[in-house]
């Protein structure tokens, strides 16, 4: 059941495909712990947020019913192993959120795992180049539950760059938008409602920077869990009804 009482903590699951930092060392020695340790260290310090992690290599990924039924935000690293990701797990994530409204919130090389593409409906391609450019998120959004706590921008000294045009449906609220020392914009923080969930996709974070460690990164990061989690709200019903009120014209 995700109707719970507003007291109580948000309960996220960061899942990680976990390969870059076991395989490439220049990765291992930023992100020892893995890339989800990272996130999770900043968010288990938020004393409205309960955190465990979970990964690809585990059996369904980390990913199995009990997990999921506990997960009201599930947030989302992958890049070198998308396609060994089981449609089966995508299918039960991609349900959680529709029908059951878990957030989700989708980070960097993530706009091109399954399940995203699959939410968005979209090839999710884009530009991209690595060289350790200057990346400048600017807020256009200031107003949002999103931005809260932070300047008008914050700055990366090294990141991958991303390029539009990023080929995702208009997002239902742009909450940050990249500039690149290369000259390129991006639409860096992007919230989408589908069916009774909330998705935001969250630019930084490549791998071989330590971007997961910025300050501003993280806040955002946990102020994006406080804005997917689900709400009480009430569970529609669909199909045919009979009418509430005694209806005045005659029936043909
Ligand atoms: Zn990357």
């Amino acid at each position: 059941m995700l109707l719970r009482a507003s007291v109580q903590k948000v309960r996220v699951t960061v899942w990680n495909e976990y390969i870059h930092e076991r395989e490439n060392p220049e990765v291992a020695r930023i992100y020892p712990k893995g890339i989800h340790e990272a996130i999770a260290e900043y968010l288990r310090q938020q004393p409205d947020i309960e955190v465990r992690v979970a990964t690809l290599q585990e059996p369904e990924h980390g990913l199995g019913d009990q997990v999921l039924e506990r997960t009201d935000v599930l947030i989302w690293w992958g890049h070198a192993a998308h396609d060994k990701v089981s449609d089966k797990v995508v299918e039960k994530v991609y349900r959680r959120v529709v029908e059951e409204g878990m957030g989700l919130i989708v980070l960097h090389s993530g706009h091109y795992s399954k399940i995203f593409r699959r939410l968005m409906g979209t090839s999710c391609s884009l530009k991209w180049r690595e060289a350790g450019e200057r990346e400048r998120v600017w807020v256009v959004a200031p107003w949002h539950p999103i931005a809260r706590g932070l300047g008008e921008y914050f700055e990366l000294e090294h990141e991958e760059m991303y390029g539009e045009f990023f080929d995702i449906p208009q997002p239902d609220e742009l909450v940050f938008i990249s500039w690149f020392e290369g000259g390129e914009v991006f639409r860096s923080g992007c919230c989408f409602y589908r069916g009774r969930g909330r998705i935001f996709y969250f630019r930084p974070g490549h791998e071989t920077y330590p971007t997961y460690y910025n300050e501003n990164v993280r806040k955002v990061i946990a102020n994006g869990v406080r804005w997917a989690a689900p709400v009480c709200g009430p569970r529609p019903y669909y199909g045919n009804v009979e009418p509430l009120e005694k209806l005045g014209h005659k029936q043909l």
